[in-house]
């Protein structure tokens, strides 16, 4: 026992452990900031569609921190999940990607465009998750069917059928749900055919290595072919090789996003990409 405690007296002050401890403390608490002081920033990365248009994109969060510049969402969205900032921060994620829809509404050639929004476990799981949805489309008076939101395996397994409740409740209204990710979760396939999806997802670690991987081009026929059989929208995230895209293309997967196409950038220049090289041509 006594060696066991010393072991632990030793890890307690080890310096590298308490620099990380220290360094935790001090992004949780810029992170309670980070949303009354404006610093959060959204980026957009257009989704592409067969004839090579723009059907939307997806919002990714960025934190503009006073010191430490641009930090990237896997250096603080873990940390905001367990802390349950996620919950304030996936609203406001929401609420401006909502409000960016109603103002595209009265530009006819932004009016098509959809936004895929990422929602965590832990806001899903929220109670009253629907009913805040609801509320932020009355308030910013955006169309529900321009709103893709981005779920993952994990959290839609979470409990099957107040998830299917839930995506249910939200669908009526027009709202779309694509699975975020697919491939990587280890859900039984089962339980995930169960769901009221709109869309598959197929990650990016098994398009990187399409020509590269005999298996992961299987997999990506294999999700593939799942979304054909349900009867829903397959799209490849992480696309960046015009042979990737060729690839999927070839076998069915006609909605892109990649570097290939844009990196995820601020509005304006969205907007300018928009303007530029996806010009509606109808
Ligand atoms: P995700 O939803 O799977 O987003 C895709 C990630 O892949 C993004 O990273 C995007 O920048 C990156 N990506 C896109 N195209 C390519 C490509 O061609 N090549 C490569 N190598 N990467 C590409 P990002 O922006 O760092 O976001 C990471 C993750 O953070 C997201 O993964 C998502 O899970 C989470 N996230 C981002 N924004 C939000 C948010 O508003 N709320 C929540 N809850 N999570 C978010
Ligand atoms: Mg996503
Ligand atoms: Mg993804
Ligand atoms: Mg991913």
């Amino acid at each position: 026992a006594a060696k066991t405690a010393g072991r632990n007296a030793v890890r307690f002050f080890d310096p590298r452990m308490q620099a990380a401890v220290t360094a935790r403390a001090a992004m949780e608490n810029d992170l309670r900031k980070a949303l009354a002081e404006d610093q959060f920033r959204l980026y957009y990365q257009v989704q592409v569609g067969q004839g090579g248009q723009a059907i939307g994109a997806e919002v990714l969060i960025r934190w503009q921190h006073p010191e430490r510049g641009l930090v990237m969402p896997g250096e603080f969205i873990p940390l905001a999940e367990e802390t349950g900032q996620i919950l304030a921060i996936g609203l406001w994620v929401l609420r401006t990607a909502c409000l960016q829809l109603r103002h595209w509404e009265d530009d006819p050639a932004r009016a098509h465009l959809q936004l895929a929004v990422n929602v965590s476990a832990r806001q899903f799981r929220q109670g009253d998750f629907v009913d805040q949805v609801f509320a932020v489309l009355n308030e910013t008076g955006a169309r529900a069917d321009r709103l893709k939101l981005e779920l993952t395996e994990s959290m839609a397994l979470d409990n099957v059928q107040q998830t299917i409740t839930k995506m249910n409740a939200l669908r009526a209204l027009g709202v779309g749900f694509s699975m975020d990710d697919f491939g990587t979760g280890q859900s039984s396939l089962s339980y995930l055919t169960r769901l009221p999806l709109d869309q598959l997802k197929i990650d990016q670690s098994f398009v990187r290595n399409i020509g590269i991987q005999e298996t992961d081009a299987l997999i990506v026929q294999t999700i593939i072919g799942m979304a054909q059989s349900l009867g829903i929208d397959v799209i490849a995230e992480g696309v960046e090789t015009t042979a990737q895209r060729e690839f999927l293309a070839q076998h069915g997967c006609s909605l892109w996003q990649g570097y290939l196409f844009s990196r995820p950038v601020p509005l304006e220049n969205f907007e300018q990409l928009m303007a530029q090289r996806y010009a509606a041509n109808g």
